[in-house]
């Protein structure tokens, strides 16, 4: 006999990360190109001779350091195993059973599947016509079962950014037993004026979530963190699996940290790419949404799926959202020139 699971579990997808062949140009998760600086890959060996000892549970110099970047209290900030862990266990501590977890779409796919894990309802509210998050819809979608709205700023995948008074008006409007996570994955090739952080002041409802994973280079390490309420922060420690922030993912954020500067100099070369790309695409006839972080979107409707599977045979993966339209991450100049070349084909043009 079938062993049991959760007969809920069919109704969700299970993640299926994008194909990956040997040579391939990869433009299809938002990562760098450019691999860890030196101090970091130092940091990372240095942990990595300590691997007989359980990390630090506490993150506490890992938390110290973030806290000094940030400007934040120690007592502020939780680490996770990437933002995607804290991303779910803000549903754990914010949901029951049938409670209802508020956020755009299309945005972040973990959104829909860390809510539906933890037996919550998610609640879907279109993007505007321009690609962007619709604040006022989403505001109005509040029940007495909502408990927690992700708001991703820029939005994955579409890129769109929001300003500080958007969502200062949409926070004002959210009632404040209701958690908001401002999920900032990507706010270091934003030039929006909008900033977690500052947001946070005297909303306690309110947590930015960001990540070490883009910016900072160190997807492959896995480490993320939240900024909030010390009672969420707390919270968030109760669900945290122990020890899933390991010693030298600790240790290669904490020199990361140390070298921020240096690391957010190539964010500069990354917008500059894309802005690149994105006019390339332009002067093509794509109808292109603005982009803040470090991809740009193509609605391409049904031809999303074909436009992904035509790159992937010219050695450009992608990553096509169904019938809605392609991610392409920025990547160096010679990875974005291919990638162009197919993408102003007579070929790609007439998918
Ligand atoms: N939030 C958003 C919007 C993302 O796009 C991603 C990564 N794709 C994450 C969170 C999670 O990043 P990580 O778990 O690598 O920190």
């Amino acid at each position: 006999m079938t062993p049991r699971t959760r007969a809920d579990l069919d109704t969700i997808p299970a993640y299926v990360p994008g194909k990956n062949f040997p040579g391939a140009i990869k433009l299809a998760s938002n990562e760098t190109t450019l691999g860890p600086l030196p101090s970091v890959r130092d940091a990372i060996a240095k942990a990595v001779s300590n691997a007989n000892r359980y990390p630090d549970n506490g993150h506490v110099a890992l938390i110290q350091a973030l806290a000094g970047h940030l400007g934040v209290p120690t007592e502020n900030i939780a680490a996770g195993n990437g933002s995607v862990s804290l991303c779910q266990e803000l549903v754990q501590v914010t949901c029951q059973d049938g409670d209802e977890v508020i956020f755009a779409w299309r945005s972040f796919e973990a959104y829909p599947v860390v809510t539906q894990v933890a037996g919550a309802v998610p609640v879907r509210v279109p993007l505007t016509a321009d690609f962007g998050h619709d604040l006022d819809a989403m505001a109005a979608a509040v029940t007495d079962r909502t408990r927690l709205i992700f708001v991703c700023n820029p939005n994955n995948p579409t890129g769109n950014a929001l300003t500080k008074a958007e969502l200062e008006r949409f926070l004002d409007a959210v009632p404040d037993r209701v958690v908001v996570a401002l999920d900032e994955a990507y706010f270091e090739y934003s030039s929006s004026d909008a900033d977690g952080i500052e947001l946070l002041r005297g909303r306690p409802n309110v947590v930015v979530l960001r990540t070490f994973s883009k910016a900072y280079g160190l997807a492959g390490i896995r480490v993320g963190y939240a900024a909030g309420d010390p009672s969420i922060i707390t919270a968030l420690g109760k669900v945290h699996i122990a020890f899933a922030v390991n010693a030298v993912a600790q240790a290669a954020a904490i020199a990361s940290l140390a070298a921020a500067d240096e690391l957010l100099a190539r964010t500069d070369s990354v917008v500059a790419e894309r802005n690149r790309v994105r006019d390339a695409l332009l002067a093509a006839g794509y109808d292109v949404p603005e982009s803040a972080a470090n991809f740009v979107y193509l609605p391409l409707g049904t031809a999303s799926g074909p436009f992904g599977a035509a790159s992937a045979e010219a050695g450009v993966l992608l990553r096509p959202y169904g019938d809605d339209g392609v991610r392409i991450t920025i990547g160096d100049p010679h990875e974005n020139d291919v990638f162009l070349t197919f993408a102003t084909s007579a070929e790609a043009r007439s998918i």
